[in-house]
């Protein structure tokens, strides 16, 4: 069967870089992974010459990462709040809270991870001391995430600016805020309805100040929500795009993070993707071929967990409702009903 073989593939590799050959806070990309401009569908990720299944194609590090649990202070699946650790931090390990008292939700799997993210945490601690709960309360979990993770986008601009570098470019593919900034998903691709409600929030919620010193107007800071919202993963823990379907499905399991990843997220989607994705323990995306790929072929992964949306109008419903396309994938295509062809002769005759 194909599809347990790549899932154990990922897993095998994903263990096999957390323990050994990468540091925890490197990123990889694939020599022969590249990228390039389509004119329908814009950026996407292709490779230059063939990759052979299984294959490692990308291992994303997160510009910034925000835990989505419910029960923060018992959960084992929030991760370190230290942008270069990122890992589970269990419920037994040693978890080290915020000295501010900000939120539960900010922890640490130890005083060095808290002390070296010091310089980002400072940014966002004051804004969740002042609205966390005052969002939480009239806005939900949902609007509150959003605003959470462009505050932690805020940060590390900040701390980026701050250093006075912006790293270093890997082949091509800009890194850090510049990679940011490239992002799919501007203000008029989504409804006004939308736009205007995530204006209220930024206005209210986001504006520069003394105790949130980022220096972006109400409009840029808009269009980075946007920006966000288009190109944000869910981190799961189990991966996502595996077929043909294991039976009995599996699907990727509970939510328990969001991020934004400078080159993951130039991907397109495929309903039936090349490539299987899942974040790893330091919150990493790591992409892994599921078939060969043939050069100049693109890359795709799948939005969405496929043991959920199965058929043809499911699919296309909730990417319409949630990603604003409609899918014209190989296997959207190949699954359309024929159309039904016209009988010229039915027409009745036109009188000149
Ligand atoms: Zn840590
Ligand atoms: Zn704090
Ligand atoms: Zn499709």
């Amino acid at each position: 069967m194909q599809s347990p073989t790549a899932t154990e593939r990922l897993l095998a590799t994903t263990e096999h870089l957390s323990s050994a050959t990468l540091h925890p806070s490197d990123a990889w990309i694939h020599p022969r992974l590249t990228h390039s401009v389509d004119p329908i569908k814009g950026r996407q990720l292709l490779v230059s010459q063939p990759v052979r299944k299984g294959e490692l194609l990308l291992v994303d590090r997160p510009y910034a990462l925000i835990p989505a649990v419910d029960e923060p202070e018992t959960s084992e699946d929030i991760r370190c709040s230290n942008a270069a650790c990122h890992r589970a931090v269990t419920r037994d390990a040693e978890r080290v809270s915020c000295p501010g008292r900000c939120v539960a939700d900010v922890v640490w799997c130890g005083l060095g991870c808290r002390d070296a993210d010091a310089p980002r945490h400072q940014f966002e601690c004051t804004w969740l001391k002042k609205y966390a709960r005052a969002i939480r309360a009239k806005w939900g979990e949902y609007d509150f995430g959003v605003l959470w993770l462009i505050v932690r986008i805020l940060a590390s601009r900040q701390v980026e600016l701050g250093a006075g570098s912006a790293g270093r470019a890997s082949r091509s593919f800009k890194v850090g805020w510049d990679a940011i900034q490239c992002l799919c998903g501007s203000q008029d691709t989504w409804a006004h309805s939308q736009v205007r409600h995530w204006t209220v929030l930024a206005k209210k919620y986001l504006a520069s100040n003394p105790s949130f010193p980022h220096g972006m107007g109400t409009n840029d800071v808009v269009t980075l929500i946007c920006q966000e919202e288009a190109n944000s993963f869910g981190l799961y823990p189990r991966e996502t795009g595996v077929l043909p379907l294991p039976d009995p499905p599996i699907d990727r399991g509970e939510q328990f993070g969001a991020a934004v990843y400078p080159t993951a997220a130039i991907a397109n989607h495929s309903c039936s993707p090349n490539i299987i994705h899942k974040s790893d323990n330091q919150g990493r995306m790591v992409f892994v071929a599921s078939r060969d790929i043939a050069a100049g072929e693109e890359c795709c992964i799948s939005y969405f967990d496929l043991t959920q949306f199965v058929d043809l109008q499911t699919r296309r419903d909730h990417l319409q409702r949630s990603f604003r396309f409609v899918c014209k994938c190989d296997r959207c295509t190949s699954e359309e009903p024929p159309e039904e062809e016209v009988q010229w002769d039915e027409f009745p005759a036109m009188e000149l």
